[in-house]
């Protein structure tokens, strides 16, 4: 499958890894839009959160536990921090593997542009 998440799941692709288990990884975003800026990413292959059945609800748990885990490493849970999953085109999706964005680091604004 010519999928950029899987090929970077797969280590075909380089990337800053910051987390990794069997079934969750994570990584710099390449494009950061805030100071800190990480994309976590189940290694299955489901294109938008369109396409998630009840069979991936436990893994979809599994990415806001990453993301938590993360923002704790990091400092910003208290603080705050922002994670967005983009979906279809009007949300600005670019890439079609599902990805949590975890932001933080810097003051959020909202409604978001
Ligand atoms: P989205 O627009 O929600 O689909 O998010 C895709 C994200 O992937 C964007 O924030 C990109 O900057 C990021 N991205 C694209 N290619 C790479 C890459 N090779 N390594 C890390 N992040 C990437
Ligand atoms: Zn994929």
């Amino acid at each position: 499958m010519n999928c950029l998440f899987c090929k970077i799941s797969d280590k075909e692709i380089p990337s800053k890894i910051v987390y990794e288990d069997e079934r969750v990884f994570a990584f710099e975003d390449i494009n950061p839009q805030a100071p800190i800026h990480i994309l976590v990413v189940p290694r299955k292959h489901v294109a938008t959160v369109l396409e998630a059945t009840p069979e991936d609800n436990e893994l979809i748990g599994q990415l806001f536990q990453v993301a938590n885990k993360i923002a704790k490493d990091r400092g910003v849970a208290e603080r705050g921090f922002r994670l967005v999953m983009n979906c279809n085109r009007e949300s600005g999706q670019t890439v079609f593997h599902i990805h949590l964005h975890l932001l933080a680091g810097r003051i959020m604004h909202w409604p978001p542009g």
